[in-house]
């Protein structure tokens, strides 16, 4: 089902006015379809999107093989220095560490020189023994791990097929993690808030994993489909992530979290680093198992085939999916913007909030996002913060 994302997006009078794309540095790829989870607000499986039922479980080696060639050949078309490769699923590690780590040498193969491969991986950390952890470390993978806060929260929504909670076994490997053998294949931590758990408590159970990064992500809705709103107030995201910030700031031995530093960073006019705020253009393409080339895969949560760009790299290269609306609009900043985003006084911090929760059945993207208020709530209160440290570090100095 086509649905455009962006109407009217005129990309060839863009270029004719001088806008140039962004070449694509990171790279989502499923490399296995299915998951050993079944996580009750997974995108992939629960959400509008299901065309992950008609994809190969394992991807082919000859869809690898024709990625390392799309790959290579973007890095030496654009002279690229640093790319990026998440080995993403479903769940990566049912593949086994072993062929995961082959495929980390045949990308560094393929690569051409003078270009920095990163290869990381997103997994949700059940399968993490020692044993795999050493064979990712030797492959050079780092690995983030998904959680969700304390046992309860996290055994709520993250369970097994049958139904099984898996907090213990996450736990497990985020020891595993910390010790300093198998430290530098951390790549953080990532979390789904829920809005009726404690902030506090979630970020210092986080924190007491000793990662080296943590991030948050407000569950995947949109105007279609709301999100719940647990308890009274009419921002429950924004109050969850205005208390999580604080317990962060206020926290004497931080560890970066991409979602607070990004709305610090753009607060005080700089990028950002996220995709769930700010304007920077998104340079990040995914290969499902199939060798579609697809956006954003959180855009399973809109409508079926809204991550489609009818592009595959059996048959094309990522420069045309440079020019496809929907990447596009994720790339030209606030052009791509509604009429109520675009006159909101924070719309350079907020940036419309992530680009899958703007979706409206019926008008697309160019909304404000579903958590509006709840990104009013956030920035409102980053921007107080910093008021209030610049006035003291003034008062301090002029003392
Ligand atoms: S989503 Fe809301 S807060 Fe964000 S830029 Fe748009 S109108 Fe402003």
């Amino acid at each position: 089902m086509a649905e455009w994302p962006i109407e009217g997006l005129d990309v060839a009078g863009l270029m004719a006015e001088g806008w140039r794309p962004t070449p694509f540095h990171e790279f989502i790829l499923k490399v296995h379809q299915r998951c050993n989870l079944a996580c009750s607000y997974c995108y992939v499986y629960t959400h509008a999107d299901q065309t992950w039922r008609d994809r190969p479980a394992v991807m082919p080696d000859e869809i690898f093989a024709a990625f390392t060639d799309r790959l290579a050949r973007h890095v030496r078309t654009h002279d690229l220095r640093k790319v990026r490769v998440v080995l993403h699923g479903g769940e990566p590690m049912l593949l086994g560490a072993a062929r995961l780590g082959g495929l980390a040498d045949r990308l560094r193969a393929a690569v051409p020189d003078g270009c920095e491969l990163r290869v990381g991986m997103q997994t949700n950390g059940v399968l993490l023994r020692e044993a795999a952890l050493r064979e990712l470390h030797r492959h050079g993978i780092t690995v983030a791990v998904s959680v969700d806060g304390v046992e309860a929260d996290h055994d709520r929504y993250r369970v097994t097929h049958a139904g099984r909670p898996t907090y213990t076994a996450v736990t497990r490997a985020l020891e595993l993690l910390a010790r300093p053998e198998f430290r530098g294949t951390w790549g953080g931590l990532l979390c789904t808030v829920a809005a009726d758990t404690d902030p506090v408590e979630c970020y210092r159970s986080l924190r007491a994993f000793d990662p080296p990064a943590i991030d948050f992500l407000l569950p995947h809705a949109n105007w279609g489909t709301p999100p719940e709103r647990p308890g009274g107030s009419a921002t429950p995201h924004g109050d969850w992530l205005v208390a999580a910030f604080d317990a962060w700031w206020d926290d004497s031995d931080r560890v970066p979290v991409r979602f607070f530093e990004s709305a610090l960073d753009l607060a005080l006019g700089g990028p950002s680093r996220s995709e769930q705020v700010g304007l920077s253009p998104a340079a990040l393409v995914v290969v499902d198992s199939d060798g579609a080339i697809e956006q954003i895969d959180a855009l399973k949560s809109a409508y079926p085939g809204a991550c489609e760009t009818g592009l595959n790299v059996t048959r094309d290269d990522f420069d045309a999916a440079l020019t496809h609306p929907g990447v596009v609009a994720r790339q030209i900043g606030v052009a791509a913007l509604g009429p109520d985003c675009a006159a909101c006084p924070i719309h350079r911090i907020c940036g419309g909030g992530h680009y899958a929760h703007r979706y409206r059945p019926g008008t697309g993207f160019r909304n404000p996002s579903v958590y509006c208020e709840d990104m009013r709530r956030l920035v409102g209160h980053v921007q107080r913060r910093i008021a209030a440290e610049t006035r003291t570090l003034v008062e301090t100095v002029s003392r």
